[in-house]
């Protein structure tokens, strides 16, 4: 036997290699500054915790509906509603075992082979593996530095095609922070409107932005909500990747593909966890804002060191907790960069190249790590940096 030929389609994240390098490393010795993997480093808030260990005590230990449980889609149907300003009820809202889920769900349902799917470079690897595995055709748009890491408008134009049938926004983004201004949703929306197509708008990190104003929503445009699949979670706002739990709003005739598909893989996700999200959603906000400013100040301290090395330049970013620093200065390609960094300097970090052919050129730093170890990782980066002059 051997496998389908679909499951070579298929692409990996490079986070997950490099920590298990790096985990390599540890084992023989070797400290390595953790740099790669994109999950807050703070616990659980304590009460989401308790509630779950309540929902256990409780009996929440058995299948429930294949949506999600009716008074945790009721709670993200009122706070989508609140955050993004628009009108959404519990009947659009899909609960699923994370937030990528959501986006394999949504395109097994929505994809034909042949058909075009546009998304950001760089972007999240999964975008474009999912669109390969589907026999559908990627077309990458370049995000612009000088930008704040958005879309050039006019390529974007060019970009979409008849055969174009989903838009992939990302914002904040991963791996280079940016948030797509409203201006810029505006006009995008313009260009999409019309179309036949659907935009699945990925905003997991939407809680975690440096800017003054929370960032924009698609969805939130006249006309664009029956057409967007707005996907978030509990992953990243709430320090929970290890609980699995994520969502998707979206109109209801795709809910009912998305169900099927839930039907046919995981039947509901976890109950006692769900219980677990309600609390998140409805209690007490104060952990959420604390990490952000954690957040805020890692990378102001973080940046400025990155800007200082020789051949470095970072852009401090506008959300997410990811430091897209431009390294074409130092003249080595990025993925030997970022190799050199975690053999050498014991830094581990992840190669532009590996978001997408734009990302060529580029190192993304976590800075979901201590401000004491994101210190120690800039300087063994100098250092590493004057040894290759
Ligand atoms: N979308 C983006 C842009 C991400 O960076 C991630 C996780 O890294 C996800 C989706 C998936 O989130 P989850 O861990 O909830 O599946």
């Amino acid at each position: 036997m051997k496998l389908a030929e679909r499951i070579a389609r298929l692409e990996i994240e490079s986070a997950f290699d490099v920590l298990v390098k790096a985990r390599a490393l540890e084992a023989a010795g070797r400290s390595v500054v953790h740099l790669e993997i994109g999950e807050p480093d703070f616990p659980t808030p304590p009460h989401i915790v308790e509630a779950a260990k309540q929902a256990l005590d409780q009996g929440w230990t058995r299948y429930g509906p294949t949506q999600g449980l009716p008074e945790l889609r009721e709670a993200i149907a009122a706070y989508i509603s609140r955050t993004r300003n628009i009108s959404v009820s519990a009947r659009n809202v899909c609960v699923v075992p994370g937030a990528k889920p959501i986006l394999f769900f949504s395109m097994l349902a929505l994809i034909e082979p042949g058909d075009e799917v546009v998304y950001p470079d760089p972007g999240f690897p999964i975008y474009r593996s999912m669109i390969q595995y589907l026999g559908a055709k990627p077309v990458p748009v370049p995000l612009i530095e000088t930008r704040g890491f958005s879309f050039d408008l006019d390529i974007l134009r060019d970009k979409l095609s008849s055969r174009t049938r989903l838009l992939i926004l990302n914002s904040p983004q991963n791996p280079t922070g940016g948030v797509i201004p409203e201006l810029d949703l505006r006009e995008i929306a313009a260009l999409v409107r019309d179309r036949d197509l659907m935009v699945l708008s990925d905003e997991i990190y939407s809680r975690i932005y440096y800017t003054a104003e929370a960032p924009y929503s698609i969805a939130a445009l006249p006309g664009m909500l029956e057409k967007t699949i707005l996907l978030d979670g509990f992953s990243k706002t709430y320090a929970m990747t290890g609980w699995r739990l994520g969502y998707g709003v979206m109109p209801e005739w795709l809910v009912e593909g998305v169900n099927k598909l839930m039907v046919n893989s995981n039947s509901c996700a976890t109950s006692f966890t769900q219980r677990a999200a309600l609390a998140a959603l409805t209690g007490p906000q104060t952990a959420v804002d604390q990490m952000v400013e954690q957040f805020r100040r890692r990378r102001d301290v973080f940046c400025q060191a990155l800007n200082t090395i020789p051949g470095f330049r970072c852009v401090p970013p506008s959300g997410a907790f990811y430091a897209f620093a431009n390294v074409e200065q130092t003249g080595m390609p990025s993925k030997d960069l970022a190799n050199l960094l975690l053999e050498r300097a014991g830094v581990a970090c992840l190669n532009g190249g590996s978001f997408g052919e734009h990302g060529e050129g580029y190192i993304r730093f976590s800075f979901a790590n201590s401000l004491q170890n994101l210190q120690a990782a800039a300087e063994r980066i100098r250092a590493a940096q004057k040894e290759t002059k």
